[in-house]
């Protein structure tokens, strides 16, 4: 007879639980919200999560909707089951660094972890932030927004196309089920490339790509010990400005930023208890400005204190100078500016006094690992 080890029972469980609790299919979930929205509705039964507070949630957010404003209102219930958290999964740069690992935000609400761009290594920052997320009690993974296609951003992306299940309690763990999908939303290959040396691609076309170099690649099945082929199942959406994806939990505004890349965006995030907008990469633009109005986080981008009378240079190109993210966060007005993908800022004191000549409010320079 075969013995179980107690991590495989566990892993096994968690496989039960995932099943039981995500029958999600985030394309068409999303389509019936557009279409009818009062269908989806629950009253009760189904998955634990979704209670009647996501009636009121749903409801209010579709008045918001087709009011013509720009973002959702901000008036949604509060329920301590959606009460909203941020962890840093990564903090660095195009510069490989060992404390550092690539850019990536996960946003937990509802039991859910939504991922916002996929840096290198983030597979191993979600793994240290284990205790976090079962304190959480994520069970769920996904979507995964990018802001834009820099592979500072996105070199993750290879991992996750195995790993983006949750096994309980709330553990990254191998995806063996075909039906389970990684859901992407990202730019397309709009407006082209910068110069004619580049490829103008898409989210779509950096999925294929990559399900293309894995598509034989032997899986372990941890739980048999046996080899099995399992060809990924990815969801690529290419996204443009507006609203790109609406849930029960969160409703996620894209809009475009000025970067160097073809396109890139951020993100604003809404959720029962907290307006989240994440600059991305960026020069000084209007739409953050917009987009926080007032919001509860800041995740901004800065490339050295100051570019001077010159303007910015090189790679400081589509960037944002300390000083002008103090100009930007003067006129945004969060309640905590988080810098969370910082360049060539020679100390953290050195960045807060040059942010300091425009904000007076609450900043924090992220690390890896740190919670909001
Ligand atoms: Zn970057």
């Amino acid at each position: 007879m075969r013995r179980y080890a107690l991590s495989e029972i566990t892993e096994y469980a968690g496989v039960l639980i995932r099943r039981r609790y995500t029958p999600y299919n985030p394309r068409q979930y999303y389509k019936r919200l557009v279409t009818t929205e009062v269908e989806f509705l629950p009253s009760g039964g189904g998955c634990s999560m979704r209670s009647n507070w996501s009636f009121v949630f749903i409801v209010v957010a579709a008045v918001a909707f087709g009011s013509g404003s720009r973002f959702p209102s901000q008036e949604l219930s509060k329920n301590p089951q959606t009460t909203t958290s941020v962890i840093v999964f990564g903090v660095g740069s195009p510069n490989i660094t060992a404390d550092r690992s690539g850019t990536s935000i996960g946003i937990v609400v509802g039991g859910r972890l939504y991922l916002f761009d996929a840096g290198a290594a983030v597979e191993r920052r979600i793994m240290e932030a284990t205790p976090k997320l079962a304190a959480l009690q994520v069970q769920n993974f996904g979507p995964v927004f990018l802001t834009h296609l820099d592979m500072d951003h996105t070199l993750g992306l290879a991992t996750l196309l195995y790993y983006h299940s949750i096994a309980a309690p709330g553990r990254l763990t191998n995806t063996s089920d075909s039906g389970t999908p990684l859901n992407v939303y990202g730019p397309g290959p709009v407006g082209g490339p910068p110069d004619a040396d580049r490829a103008a691609i898409g989210i779509d076309a950096v999925m294929n790509h990559l399900q293309t170099a894995f598509a034989q690649q032997p899986f372990a099945r941890g739980i048999s010990g046996s080899n099995l082929q399992y060809n990924p199942v990815v969801h690529s959406t290419e996204i443009t400005p507006g609203i790109v994806y609406r849930d029960s939990l969160v409703t996620v505004s894209a809009f475009k930023v000025s970067h160097k890349t073809a396109i890139a965006f951020g993100f604003r995030i809404q959720t029962a208890d907290r307006v989240i907008v994440i600059s991305g990469d960026t020069s000084p633009v209007e739409a953050v400005i917009d987009a926080c109005s007032g919001c509860d986080l800041l995740f901004h981008e800065v490339f050295s204190l100051d570019f001077g009378p010159q303007g910015p240079r090189d790679a400081a190109q589509g960037h944002t100078s300390a000083l002008e993210l103090g100009e930007i966060a003067r006129r945004a007005r969060p309640k905590h500016l988080v810098i969370y993908h910082d360049v060539r800022i020679p100390s953290p004191a050195a960045g807060l006094d040059a942010i300091r000549k425009g904000f007076s409010g609450k900043v924090t320079f992220a690390q890896d690992l740190d919670t909001f």
